[in-house]
């Protein structure tokens, strides 16, 4: 190994300027030298990465001594460290900042990656040392985490082809090649057609109903794409919500909402209709060459629900719950557009706008009252609070540390006792490199090596309401839960508890964490604790706290539909059997009707701009749901003891955010829990009881 570790640093010296990724980096916390990384640093990189974890794989495997624990299980553990520091960069970039030349290296790194994955889950002799130990684990004194860690590597060995004969094997490398080069062009895709579109407006009329700090943004827009003294809305949502909301113009609020949902799905250059048809045909024959009846079988082993009948089961209960619910909301704004003369049925892009009105009638709530009070550094400071009140932990801004973006903000978190956990960076605001929606990611994550602990290193990446010229950045109460649903993540990552890199989460338990945080966004003392006024320092008037609390079932039918339904279309592409041959607007078009949604309503994410169902949330997007089961009956104990009570915080962060992916899912909620979670917490909150 050290051998190997010269060989690589012999190359780099050659080399001038010397590739960062080869380099102990000297930055703060050893965070990414980002200034110091250029585009083309990243091939070498990899491909001197891969080499490396091949030998550090040879190694395992040409050992003479008896297959145990540490000489497999924990070197295995031990390998690929450079490739992960590499990749880990690379991705985060690519997602966030990315460009022409890091979307033709994400192309290119696709079939590599996906050949060296198989190069290692397929090697025969490394899964008969492991399959060895495996069988043998009973003799060696193992503890909890490592019999977990033995336990799921082996079965994931299996799951991904170990047992296959020599001849499938190789059908399965071309299989997972194929998709993971369309996985990419699918993302790629969604980026392109959501920054192409742009509702330009000329004429001042066509702005009536837009608030001001509304048409304000759209008219910075319009400065950035050159198009002074017009205004630009485009689909991403920040911009695209307001004008759904409130703008009285009810033809350009169904060209933006169509381009929206036509997104990849315009018959040109970036369609992907027949890129997702490709992936769920490639995938449902890679379960059958597997011995999976489906994707979504496979996929579904190793989590909490088990199986896709489990998944159906939950998701149609809740399905038709809320749309009782919803066909309600229509009925009442459907009343709103009689009593106004409109001589039409409400449609799905007019939904936004006379839900505001219903709110305002109902609840005498106008969203944009809240507005001031959520500035971003508020509620920021709010979510670093909360954390602070349950678990001790401190956030200081560091100012001299390479950033991955010059608008990201980075902060170092320490334990109560002043002790160093990770260095926390934020991304808040849209630019046309950076993918929808919002995630948390990371540089680093947490371990234990020759007995010194690595500490994370945690991004959280949003597309959130960005600034004015006169005033901060106000968001909506949506982008506040965002935020503090993707913190939540972090504050896993941040308490993560792993010795071994090398961990298994049930992806139906990792949207506890982010979930249960939301509950404390809009928490009458929280929004006490953070939400004032940007211009006076105003505490939110109780007034207002009681509007947020009594419309907190306001469109509920709507957001549960919405969800319910695209998780449904996600278990129906995978649910199929090979041989598959789908058109993808037939298919999503038919599943909707025999599903029986109302058509006022469309999926949350329509099929080709449906992300989450390409890699990691594929059979997958329900988790939302099943999480929301664990996350609502989880808040309750904490509303049991009160929401700041330091022993529920202490072993939720023990049970569940530092297990994760350590121990059995399950088995880490009961020992929070006390017991099995319930639906009746989900029920109630979300007024579907
Ligand atoms: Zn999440």
């Amino acid at each position: 190994m050290t051998a190997l570790v010269a060989v690589v640093s012999c190359t780099t010296e050659k080399k001038a300027p010397v590739n960062p990724f080869f380099a102990e980096w000297q930055t703060p916390f050893g965070v990414p030298p980002f200034d110091q990384i250029n585009d083309g640093d990243y091939i070498p990189a990899v491909d001197s990465a891969i080499a490396l974890a091949k030998t550090e794989i040879a190694s395992i495997t040409a050992s003479a001594e008896a297959p145990t624990f540490a000489n497999t299980i924990s070197s295995y553990d031990r390998g690929g460290q450079l490739l992960n520091k590499v990749a880990s960069v690379f991705y985060a970039q690519a997602g966030a900042n990315t460009n022409d030349s890091l979307k033709a290296i994400e192309m290119e790194l696709a079939p590599k990656m996906s050949a060296f994955g198989d190069e290692v889950l397929l090697n025969a002799e490394l899964f008969r040392r492991i399959k060895t130990v495996y069988d043998n684990r009973a003799g060696e004194q193992l503890n909890e985490e490592q019999l977990f860690l033995l336990e799921n590597l082996y079965k994931s060995f299996v799951r991904n082809g170990a047992n296959l004969n020599t001849e499938d094997q190789e059908k399965l490398k071309k299989l997972n090649l194929e998709i993971s080069v369309l996985a990419v062009k699918f993302n790629q895709n969604v980026l392109s057609e959501t920054n192409d579109f742009k509702l330009i407006i000329d004429n001042e009329a066509d702005l009536a109903g837009l608030p001001e700090s509304v048409i304000t943004n759209a008219a910075e827009m319009a400065k950035a794409d050159s198009l002074e003294g017009r205004w630009v809305f485009t689909t991403q949502k920040p911009s695209m919500i307001p004008f759904l909301q409130y703008a009285d113009n009810r033809d350009l609020r169904k060209k933006l909402y169509d381009a929206y949902l036509n997104r990849g799905n315009n018959h040109n250059q970036y369609d992907n209709n027949q890129v997702l048809a490709d992936l769920v045909r490639l995938r449902a024959d890679r379960a059958k060459l597997l011995g999976y009846k489906t994707h979504a079988a496979i996929n579904l082993e190793n989590r909490m629900a088990k199986t896709p009948e489990n998944v159906f089961n939950l998701l149609n209960g809740l399905f038709s719950r809320s749309q009782k619910v919803a066909l309600r909301e229509r009925d009442e704004m459907q009343k709103i557009v009689d009593s106004e003369g409109g001589k039409f049925k409400l449609e799905p892009h007019d939904w936004w706008y006379y839900a505001e009105k219903l709110r305002k009638a109902k609840y005498d709530l106008d969203e944009n009252e809240l507005r001031p009070y959520f500035s971003l550094d508020n509620v920021r400071d709010g979510v670093f609070a909360v954390a602070n009140k349950l678990y001790g932990i401190t956030f200081t801004r560091i100012e001299n540390i390479p950033l991955p973006h010059p608008d990201a903000q980075a902060f170092e978190v320490k334990e109560a006792d002043g002790s160093h956990l990770g260095v926390l960076y934020m991304d808040f605001f849209p630019r046309e490199s950076k993918s929808q929606g919002a995630w948390c990611g990371g540089y680093r994550e947490h371990r234990i090596l020759d007995g010194k602990e690595i500490t994370p290193i945690v991004t959280i990446v949003g597309n959130f309401t960005p600034p004015a010229p006169d005033a901060p950045a106000l968001l909506s109460m949506d982008d506040v839960t965002t935020l503090f649903h993707e913190f939540g993540h972090g504050l896993q990552s941040l308490f993560a508890a792993n010795t071994y890199s090398t961990t298994y989460p049930a992806q139906d338990i990792v949207e506890l964490p982010s979930q249960i945080m939301e509950h404390w966004a809009t928490d009458p003392e929280v929004l006490k604790m953070y939400a004032r006024h940007y211009k006076t320092g105003e505490v939110i008037p109780d007034e207002l706290v009681e509007k947020i609390k009594n419309s907190s079932y306001f469109n509920t039918g709507f957001d549960n539909v919405e969800i319910m339904a695209a998780s449904l279309l996600d278990m129906a592409y995978y649910s199929l059997e090979a041989p598959v041959n789908i058109d993808v607007q037939k298919f999503e078009k038919e599943t909707m009707k025999k599903l029986g949604l109302m058509p006022e309503i469309e999926p949350r994410y329509r099929s080709t701009y449906f992300l989450h169902i390409i890699d990691g949330y594929d059979a997958g997007y329900y988790v939302y749901t099943w999480a929301a089961v664990l996350d609502n009956d989880a808040f309750e104990a904490f509303r049991e003891k009160g929401i700041f009570d330091q022993a529920t915080a202490s072993s939720f962060r023990k049970n569940i955010l530092e297990k994760m992916g350590i121990m059995d899912a399950e088995q880490q909620y009961k020992n929070f829990r006390g017991r099995e979670p319930q639906i009746e917490p989900l029920l109630k909150n979300r007024g579907l009881n």
